[in-house]
């Protein structure tokens, strides 16, 4: 039998007595008052004692009772019991994650709607310089780098910003912001010191190396011009091993050149002008079907005419290479079309061959700098893999991307946009 029911088994055994002992002494209604007294103010008795167990927050064993106020007290012991586990464990997850943001190497800054600052690590006081007093104080008040400042305003957070460190200058910072919860954002700051110092040894080391072997090539260019002039054919070995020669300081000539363009991509300060680039396309086109590379396989369509702000020589190195491409990428006849049209929001340069096409895990690879597709492939075709870095790089500096879409066997597309910003007529 269920408690409740024992309950109203208990009530009715008492009516029952209260009936028997009214039919003898002739005072069921007072007995039967007296009875429904007794009942209610014993509930109300329980009730009040719940409610004084329940009032100091249901802490420790509960009182003693019986019937149905123990199965109710009984339940809310089990559920408190449970809630103060759970609750045990979420402080414990909550202290052990506090414990690992603590010590994070990188800055961590955890911010709110209006930017004010709501937590801080270890990190963050280090190379911040921020205080756990400066909770509350929004953040561009206290860094107050002009291109931080810029980059809270602009609020595009793929992007990344360098700092130097508020409390040494010697330390440079990568600082970005990462969304997350109702409007909160978590704000890194990564010590990126030692890797730029690697970085600037590389360009350097990269800078010098092509610089320094610009010499004795120029010497061994010169006297292979003159072993070549002086050669009379006698030798057929001499002959081919001096084209052999030529052939090889060529392409290394080329390197270089490529790497030196590479270095003064990365290093030089950009310079704008207004670039025509129907122009600049049809002299690229000139100039190539003049090297006889061609044969007027170049089909060059202008939709639009518009100009765009940039470097006109890095551009044309672009460009060049784009077409170059095509052209030593694909079988002798095909056309190669050079498309300059405008879109809703970029204009954009298509070099569109017929080729050997790319493999769809090699597209994002290809600008890679030495990368060159599939080796055997690309040995019957003289090169640096480094055409298409260059490409990037210029691209870049324009605020362009380059996109490629290609299919094995089907052709190229390759597209450099420009944003419609860099229109200049
Ligand atoms: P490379 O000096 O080898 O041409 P690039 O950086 O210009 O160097 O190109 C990298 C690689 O991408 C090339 O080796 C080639 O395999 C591939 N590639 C470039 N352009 C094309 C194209 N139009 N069609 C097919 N493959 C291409």
């Amino acid at each position: 039998m269920e408690v409740w029911q024992k309950e109203i088994v208990n009530a009715l055994l008492l009516f029952l007595a209260v009936v028997i002992i009214g039919a003898f002494t002739g005072f069921f209604l007072p007995l039967l008052l007296l009875l429904t007294l007794y009942l209610l103010s014993r509930q109300i008795y329980q009730i009040n004692r719940f409610e004084n167990w329940i009032k100091t927050g249901g802490r420790g064993k509960y009182p003693k009772a019986s019937g149905v106020w123990e199965e109710i007290y009984y339940h809310v012991y089990r559920i408190k019991k449970n809630e103060r586990r759970r609750k045990k464990k979420l402080s414990k997850i909550i202290d052990q994650f506090r414990q690992s943001t603590e010590a994070l190497p990188d800055a961590a800054v955890v911010l709110g709607d209006n930017e004010e600052i709501q937590w801080i690590n270890k990190a963050a006081r280090d190379v911040l310089g921020l205080q756990q007093t400066d909770r509350g104080q929004r953040i561009p008040n206290l860094i107050r780098f002009p291109e931080f400042i810029q980059f809270l305003k602009v609020k595009n957070y793929n992007e990344v910003v360098f700092l130097p460190s508020p409390v040494n200058k010697r330390i440079n910072l990568e600082v970005r912001i990462v969304k997350y919860g109702a409007g909160l954002r978590l704000l890194l700051a990564k010590d990126v010191t030692q890797v730029q110092k690697i970085e600037n040894m590389r360009k350097d080391f990269v800078a010098n190396v092509s610089h320094e072997l610009r010499t004795p090539l120029t010497v061994l260019r010169g006297y292979l011009e003159t072993l070549q002039d002086m050669d009379e054919g006698d030798s057929p070995l001499l002959t081919t091993s001096l084209v052999q020669m030529q052939g090889q300081t060529d392409r290394m000539q080329h390197l270089v050149d490529d790497l030196l363009l590479l270095t003064r991509l990365e290093t030089q300060q950009k310079k704008a002008e207004c670039v025509d680039v129907p122009r600049l396309l049809n002299q690229i086109c000139t100039e190539v079907d003049a090297l006889g590379h061609s044969t007027n396989r170049l089909k060059l369509t202008l939709q639009t005419d518009v100009h765009i702000m940039g470097n006109e020589q890095e551009l044309r190195s672009a460009f060049t290479n784009l077409v170059n491409n095509a052209l030593k990428y694909s079988p002798e006849q095909s056309a190669v079309k050079i498309v300059w049209l405008a879109s809703e929001e970029e204009v954009i340069l298509e070099v569109v061959d017929e080729g050997e096409g790319l493999a769809s895990t090699d597209i994002p690879r290809v600008t890679e700098r030495f990368y060159r597709v599939e080796v055997n492939r690309s040995k019957k075709v003289s090169g640096t893999g480094l055409g298409l870095a260059i490409v990037k790089h210029v691209l870049m500096r324009h605020d362009g991307h380059l996109q490629i879409t290609s299919e094995l066997g089907k052709g190229s597309r390759f597209s450099c946009c420009f944003p419609k910003k860099r229109i200049c007529t």
